[in-house]
């Protein structure tokens, strides 16, 4: 399916790895010009080489922080008015609640609610003018069904949810739309962290780790990052005007209910 986003401009945050970098491959396949975000300039300029060769789409890059104003800014200098937002950051470190303090519980919301809201507001009001934008927002499987050992996670990504569950009924009209991707586990950097900090916990080897949530998962395996990068590229198209407020769970069915 050609998903008309042909020549479109697309901001990609944290997206050197994983499921960022998924999304603005994906993107990039459909003949979209891609900015990248990450900190590590190693890793940015290695993602932004390996997309330009592989799709022959314009990539461009930022190596910035987007947790804080300053990187923001910096991002926004250099891509100030896409059509496509793809907010994403890393998530915050699992742990037990007893041991977070305010400067934690703010890092998390600086990085998984704020920054998204942030790019929003620099954003959405461009989008509208021109009649088309597309904004999805990495959030995470925890919102619907939260891990214990994740809270700041559950807590700060639940703030980004309630924000945009408002903000996206006010610009769909003018062919914006907003909606969040949940992703459950996918074979990443971080999923493999999450994983070692469980068995550390629980005194288990990570293969053991593996093992058991492979194995509860109804997909029986780890989701592909490009299974990801590709449902953000079809929420981001053209034919996506209608598909608005959403969170969208991709998790191989491992949320255990109806609805
Ligand atoms: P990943 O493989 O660790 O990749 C994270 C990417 O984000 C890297 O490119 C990283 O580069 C960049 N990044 C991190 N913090 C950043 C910041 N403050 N500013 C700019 N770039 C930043 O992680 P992932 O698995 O793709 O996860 C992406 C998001 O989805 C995370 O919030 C994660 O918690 C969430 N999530 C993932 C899963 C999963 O199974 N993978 C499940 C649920 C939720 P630098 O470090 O160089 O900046």
């Amino acid at each position: 399916m050609d998903l008309g986003l042909q020549g479109r401009t697309a901001l990609v945050c944290a997206s050197s790895k994983g499921l960022g970098y998924a999304c603005a491959y994906a993107l990039a396949q459909e003949g979209v010009a891609v900015t990248l975000v990450a900190r590590g300039a190693q890793a940015l300029d290695d993602a932004a080489a390996s997309i330009a060769a592989e799709t022959g789409a314009s990539v461009r890059k930022v190596a910035a922080d987007i947790s804080t104003e300053e990187g923001r800014r910096r991002v926004l200098a250099a891509c100030p008015a896409p059509d496509i937002l793809v907010n994403n950051a890393g998530g915050p470190k699992p742990g037990d609640f007893r041991d977070w303090r305010r400067d934690d519980w703010l890092a998390a919301l600086d990085a998984n609610m704020l920054a998204p809201i942030e790019m929003i507001r620099a954003t959405v009001d461009g989008m509208m003018e021109r009649g088309f934008g597309r904004i999805v927002n990495v959030t995470s499987s925890a919102v619907k069904a939260p891990i214990d050992i994740l809270g700041l996670s559950n807590g700060a990504r639940s703030g980004l949810t309630g924000f945009v569950a408002g903000v996206a009924r006010t610009t769909a009209r003018r062919n914006v739309t907003i909606n969040n991707l949940l992703p459950g586990p996918f074979a990443t950097d971080r999923l493999a962290a999450t994983l070692r900090a469980e068995a550390a916990m629980r005194g288990c080897t990570y293969e053991d780790v593996v093992a058991q949530w492979t194995a509860r998962n109804p997909a029986g395996r780890f989701g592909d990052p490009m299974e990801f990068g590709r449902t953000c590229a079809f929420l981001c198209s053209a034919h996506a005007g209608y598909l608005n407020a959403q969170n969208v769970l991709l998790d191989g069915g491992a949320f255990p209910g109806t609805f």
